[in-house]
């Protein structure tokens, strides 16, 4: 713009022109940086993330994520354990410490050891659940549009009225075609909303090779899902409402190779369904499972160059379950402390620190999502809670 400017001047004496030319100059000078100005981001230094990775495994109690197994359930009344030392085997150990980090070795080796961990009783840390309800729908409208909805009160497949922290930032410049949601329990299409939001939501027992809206034909990702899909209709369908987990990761790995999107959200459902069939060991193995597919999908992302530490990863459960015998296998507004949870963030902008005497809420995951995208969602949604503190 300087040297455009300067360059048309016609004055007929060269003083003239010469001072013509500085008062131009220096004019574009200032409102280059006027400009400049205007679109600097607020921060500085600026945050380092530019895509964000939300997790959800449902129903993941504390107790286990921060305990390892729960040595009252390691048996086949209270647990229905098939093969109890083979289980013991797998994750029992001397101390809780160590029974953790069998159980979610990723979660204690790598986030816990570089990011934020919310919700540790062991320092004096909690993670609520504000909506009273303590169950699915509740929970993830509340994990995800940041507030608790008193009208939203069962888990019916009912479009969400409000608007999901991904729905706002599909409406971003750059985020268009950037936001998916990959979801074991086909009851996401109606909590983000899929008809009104636009975002590619898969869920479900839903195929994934022929869902349009992930638009993957021809990509090296439907072939890979071509053959996924096979495979899955042929499973026995124990839970009617959720697919195993396993194929819900494989989708999101592939769509992360294919599509790249900036904001992904991974819903895990098998934990829950586990823990209310009785089975503590098929419950732990899917937790062990979890962590892995996490893992997974954090080294395919740190392989690619738009992620390589420039990704934050968010990860935290819908609600908590009981801690007795029996109320292991349930939650809800009638189980006992089924609204305490935990919460985890690792990401290039999130200091390593213990988080010790702190009370965070459910409430706080959609603006926390915003804010590491560099946006204030209370501007979007004053009612949300504030984001957690895990940026500098
Ligand atoms: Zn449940």
């Amino acid at each position: 713009m300087t040297t455009t400017a300067c360059a048309c001047v016609d004055s007929s004496s060269k003083g003239q022109r010469i001072r013509f030319v500085l008062i131009v100059c220096f004019l574009s000078l200032f409102v280059d940086t006027a400009e400049s100005q205007l679109v600097e981001p607020k921060r500085n230094p600026p945050l380092q993330t530019q895509n964000v990775l939300l997790v959800t495994i449902d129903g993941l109690r504390w107790q286990e994520v921060f305990g390892g197994v729960d040595a009252t359930l390691m048996e086949k009344e209270a647990g229905g354990v098939k093969d109890l030392p083979a289980l013991k085997e797998r994750f029992q150990r001397e101390t809780a410490l160590e029974s953790r980090e069998a159980l979610m070795p990723f979660f204690w080796n790598s986030i816990a050891g570089q990011g934020m961990i919310f919700g540790d009783p062991e320092q004096e840390s909690k993670a609520v659940v504000t909506n009273g309800l303590n169950f699915s729908y509740p929970g993830y409208s509340e994990i995800l549009c940041g507030f608790a909805d008193p009208t939203i009160d069962s888990n019916a497949k009912k479009n969400n009225a409000n608007m999901t922290v991904l729905e706002r930032i599909k409406h971003k410049p750059g985020f268009e075609n950037s936001v998916a949601a990959f979801c074991s329990w086909d009851v996401f299409p109606f909590i983000i909303n899929r008809s009104r939001s636009g975002i590619p939501v898969n869920a479900g027992w839903e195929p994934l090779a022929t869902d349009l809206s992930l638009n993957i034909a021809g990509t090296d990702a439907e072939a890979a899902l071509r053959t996924l899909d096979e495979v899955s209709t042929e499973f026995p369908r124990y839970f009617p409402e959720v697919r195993y987990d396993y194929v819900t990761f494989r989708g999101a790995e592939e769509y992360l190779r294919a599509k790249r999107p900036r904001l992904m959200y991974v819903s895990l459902g098998e934990t829950d369904d586990w823990a209310h069939a009785g089975r503590y060991d098929l419950y732990l193995d899917a937790a062990f499972r979890s962590d892995d597919y996490i893992r997974r999908l954090w080294l395919q992302m740190q392989s690619m160059p738009q992620y390589r530490d420039c990704t934050t990863l968010i990860l935290t459960t819908d609600h908590g379950r009981g801690d007795d015998r029996i109320d292991w296998k349930s939650h809800g507004e009638k189980i006992e402390n089924s609204e305490y949870i935990w919460m985890a963030v690792m990401g290039p902008d999130t200091p390593h620190t213990i988080i010790t005497g702190t009370t965070v809420t459910q409430s706080q995951i959609a603006a926390t999502v915003a804010a590491c995208l560099g946006f204030d969602y209370s501007t979007d949604e004053p009612q949300a809670a504030p984001p957690l503190p895990v940026l500098p």
